[in-house]
């Protein structure tokens, strides 16, 4: 077995994944993904892979609107149908303090060329008919907002990554990271081997926490359970995802006609992955107020996943700056999957030394202990 690469990275998810397809397309190729389960075991294959530039934040803004570019080639580009249709994206305002932040939201996102507005009840009835126009007071619609499938995403990333040259080693668990005089030198799995490599990746979601301790340093992401559940499949009703950050309610009809949606809960930090009858209560009374045609529809099943958190609910990124070589590429909680693309896309130009398309620095560990936290205004909860 191969024991030196140039880059090591540690996670099969879309970012793991996306970070080593950028490499390599940088003609940086002698690189490996450990993943200790499958490809998309994580939050990536438990996710609602929706895909919205409806954000509060520039930087936020601006990786998802880069992101969508990046969607939609992205199947043409690795070789495989990852299912990204555009839809758009209802985001339903419940009273006037919303209201205000989405006037704010909107100039920004139309400043960086995003095309969101304000929808009346009327147009917001045209973009999704079972909708109940007393459920919310305003609510603003960007159509090249969407949806892909988050399998196929993971899989094309990490095939197209591994044509490229990239090593993919599943079910290879890293259980510490040798870190000598300050620079990050490799990792050691799970069966003892080491393996050496200068640049590390940190891009193991719920479990970044862990991984960074493996390097000696601490960081502030911690995971929360999140559930979601699907139907039986219906005839096609609408296209956009709806959306609620006040109730913390997102809901979409995938391709196959089934709807996929899941409900923001207060949670403990855990690794807990079991589904709860509790969640299914809660949801369903949410969701009838919004589309009361929902209360026929049978549930076909629910799961549950995990958002790496932050205290900011913004995620962090670049080198750690106590460990050489020790990239980070984590806590991205409810949005990671719709920012991966550009984000990963980022993370590889830094570590290959380029100047990086968006400037990321915003991001960074060390913002926790200066205090200048990134707080998105627009997230589910
Ligand atoms: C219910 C739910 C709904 C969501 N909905 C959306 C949405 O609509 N849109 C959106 O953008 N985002 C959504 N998210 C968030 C999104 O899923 C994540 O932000 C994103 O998938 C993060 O990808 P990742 O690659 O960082 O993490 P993951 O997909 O979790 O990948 C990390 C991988 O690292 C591996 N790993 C960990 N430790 C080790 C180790 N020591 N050695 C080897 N491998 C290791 C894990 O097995 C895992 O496969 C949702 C999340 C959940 C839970």
């Amino acid at each position: 077995m191969k024991t030196n690469y140039d880059v090591a990275i540690i996670g099969g998810g879309i970012i793991g994944c996306a970070i080593a397809y950028e490499l390599c397309k940088l003609g940086i190729n002698d690189i490996v993904v450990f993943e200790k389960s499958y490809i998309s075991s994580g939050s990536t294959g438990r996710c609602g892979a929706g895909v919205r530039q409806q954000w509060g934040l520039k930087l936020n803004a601006l990786l998802a609107k880069k992101s969508v570019e990046i969607f939609e080639n992205l199947s043409d580009e690795l070789g495989m149908d990852i299912e990204f249709r555009q839809g758009g994206y209802l985001v339903l305002a419940h009273n006037e303090k919303q209201v205000e932040q989405f006037e704010k939201n909107i100039a920004l996102q139309n400043s960086l060329g995003i095309p969101s507005r304000f929808v009346d009840h009327r147009e917001a009835k045209e973009i999704c008919p079972p909708i109940n126009t007393e459920s919310f007071i305003a609510a603003t619609y960007c159509p090249t907002d969407g949806h892909a499938n988050p399998f196929l995403t993971n899989f094309a990333y990490a095939n197209a990554a591994e044509r490229l040259g990239a090593e993919i080693r599943k079910y290879t668990e890293v259980i510490d990271i040798i870190v000598e005089n300050g620079a990050v030198k490799g990792v050691m799995l799970k069966n003892g081997e080491k393996i050496y490599a200068p640049v590390v990746v940190n891009a193991a979601g719920p479990w970044s926490k862990e991984v960074a301790k493996m390097a000696g340093v601490d960081i502030p992401t911690y995971p929360e359970r999140h559930q979601i559940l699907v139907t039986e499949p219906l005839e096609r009703m609408f296209d956009t995802m709806v959306i609620s950050f006040q109730i913390g309610i997102y809901l979409q009809q995938v391709p196959h006609g089934s709807f996929v949606m899941g409900i923001g809960e207060k949670e403990e930090p855990s690794h807990n992955y079991r589904s709860s009858w509790q969640f299914l209560e809660f949801i369903t009374g949410e969701l009838l107020n919004i589309l009361p045609v929902m209360s026929q529809v049978r549930i076909v099943r629910q799961w549950a996943g995990s958002y790496n958190r932050t205290p900011d609910a913004a995620p962090i990124l670049g080198e750690h700056p106590k460990v050489k070589g020790f990239f980070q590429a984590v806590g991205f909680s409810g949005h990671g999957f719709m920012i991966g693309p550009m984000t990963a896309r980022t993370i590889a130009q830094l570590i290959a030394g380029e100047e990086p398309e968006i400037d990321i620095s915003p991001l960074s560990v060390e913002r926790f202990e200066r205090g200048e936290l990134v707080v998105e205004p627009s997230v589910v909860g």
